[in-house]
Formats: C-alpha cells, structure tokens, sequence
C-alpha cells in the first residue's frame, strides 16, 4: 500500500473516503471473464481484483497535492449525508473518517486551496459540500473548485430534463452548490490551472471529462480521472465500464493514454486504484503492462 508520494517539491497523498468498494466484475465491466484474467492473477488478486468472489476492487478517495504551502484535492469522492438510494453503500454515509485523515495531514478544509474534478460523477464530487443546517455548502470554503466546462454543460442539461434524476442527484446536492456560491472555475482541454496542471481531454467515460498533466523531477504525471478505472484494463484495454457514457470513445481515449504514457514514460493516477497510487506502463502486443508506483 503506497499512501503518499514525494516527487521533491511536492507530494500526492491519497485521503480515503470509501478504500473498498467491490462490484461484480462482469458488471462494472460487461463481457469481462474471471478466466480472461487469470494469467494476471499475480499482479491483480488481492488489491485489484477478488478471484474468489469474481469482483472487482476499487477505492474511493482524493489525491491531496501539497506543493510548498499550496494544497489541492483531486476528485471528492461520494461525501457524507447525501441521499444516494440507488447504492447502498453511498447512501446517507456518516462517519466516513474523510475529514479526520485530512485532520491526520494537518489539514482543516478551510487551508484547501484548489479543488479539481475530473469529472462529475457522484463519486467524483460528494465532499464538495456538506451539510449544514440543512443547507449544502461548501466543504472547502477557501477553495477554487475547477470543472470541465462541457461536463458542467452536460449535467446542468440532465438536470433541467429530470431534476434530481441523473446521476443519483448528485449535481443539485455537490455541484450547483458550489455553482452558486461563486467559487467554480470552468476549463476546457488546453486550460492551465494553477501554473502548473495543463488541461487535457479524456471524453468517452463522461462527456467531458478532464485530465490534469504536470511535471516533476521525476518526469510527468497525469492524474486521470476514471479514464482508467483497475489495473485490469491495461490487460484488456477494451473493457469499458457500464458507467462509460460513450464505451468505443472512453476505449480509444485510454488506448491513447496508455499508448503515449508508455512512450513518455508517464506516471498514470487513476482515481479509483487501491495498493498502489498510480502505475507507469510499457507497451506488449495489443495491451500494456502495469508498474506500480
Ligand atoms: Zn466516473
């Protein structure tokens, strides 16, 4: 288990929020097979995938980026107290231990400078507000909350179609809060945020899904999102998820993220690993071979 990573300057800190979330594997990932994956059995058991059980293995959590005083949270996860009753386990959470390990990092959610969704998703943004008196605030109050402008146009449509439907509610609850409070920031593919994370596109997964791309000492990393949801699909690069809004374009979004991650050497971060943070890949045949970092 890797909890952080020091790149000089700055450092990636995974903040749990839900660190075991299982689903059947061939229903995060239709036409998935136990026995497809066997022959990687001894890179996936455990953290990544449950042989015994056939089930896919993923953790819920934020990327805490710490940079000399500058303090940003990737992704916010699925939150406390929102009402989530199509899933069980996201439903109506409480004592969570989110802010308590941000509090283990000496960190109060008002020091929290950036926050970046990579996409909209209920899991994606629940801690972008808590409840207080009844109402949804913020739960960074000091933060800039950075949004894919074509995501956000895509939800706010959904919503207008079926108020509260779509995506478990999660846009009236996580994200029109912060809309409204004045604190989103929209970019687009190309965008520059904070000096240093350059905006790309990774559509396919949702419809306007964002990757963050920096450089370090240690070459570059590139924090993206549910582009890649397991290790899994590094063998099997056309498994697309059920919650894939466009499965043939989230397929040749990640084929050309592995592809040119293998060629520059790219420390790929997912949202959802479990074990490790992120991987770096190398090119075989038609798919890739993880290296856990
Ligand atoms: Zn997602």
């Amino acid at each position: 288990m890797t909890d952080q990573i020091n790149f000089g300057s700055f450092s990636v800190t995974r903040i749990n929020d839900l660190p075991r979330f299982a689903l059947d594997l061939d229903f995060l990932l239709p036409g998935a097979t136990l026995e497809a994956l066997m022959p990687f059995k001894a890179v996936l058991d455990g953290d990544h995938v449950d042989f015994a059980t056939s089930e896919i293995l993923l953790g819920v959590h934020s990327l805490l980026i710490r940079d000399k005083g500058f303090v940003a949270l990737i992704d916010t996860c699925v939150g406390e107290c929102k009402p989530r009753g199509r899933r069980a386990d996201w439903h109506n959470r409480r004592a969570s231990g989110y802010l308590e390990a941000l509090a283990r990092e000496g960190l109060r959610p008002e020091d929290i400078n950036l926050v970046m969704c990579t996409h909209l998703h209920a899991d994606h943004v629940g801690w972008n507000t808590c409840l207080q008196n009844g109402e949804w605030v913020p739960t960074f109050p000091n933060a800039r909350y950075i949004m894919g402008r074509e995501e956000l146009a895509h939800w706010a449509a959904e919503e207008q179609a079926a108020p509260g439907v779509a995506n478990h509610g999660a846009y009236a609850d996580s994200v029109l809060p912060i809309v409204a409070a004045g604190l989103a920031d929209l970019v687009s593919a190309g965008d520059t945020v904070a000096d240093q994370f350059h905006v790309c596109g990774l559509p396919g997964h949702s419809v306007g899904q964002i990757g963050l791309e920096m450089s370090s000492s240690k070459g570059d990393i590139l924090f993206c999102g549910d582009a890649i949801h397991s290790p899994v699909q590094t063998f099997f690069p056309d498994w697309s998820s059920r919650f894939c809004h466009d499965p043939a374009l989230s397929t040749k979004t990640r084929r050309d993220l592995m592809t040119s991650a293998a060629d520059k050497g790219t420390l790929l971060i997912p949202a959802h690993f479990r074990g490790a943070l992120g991987m770096r890949v190398t090119s075989r045949d038609d798919h890739f071979i993880p290296e856990f970092i």
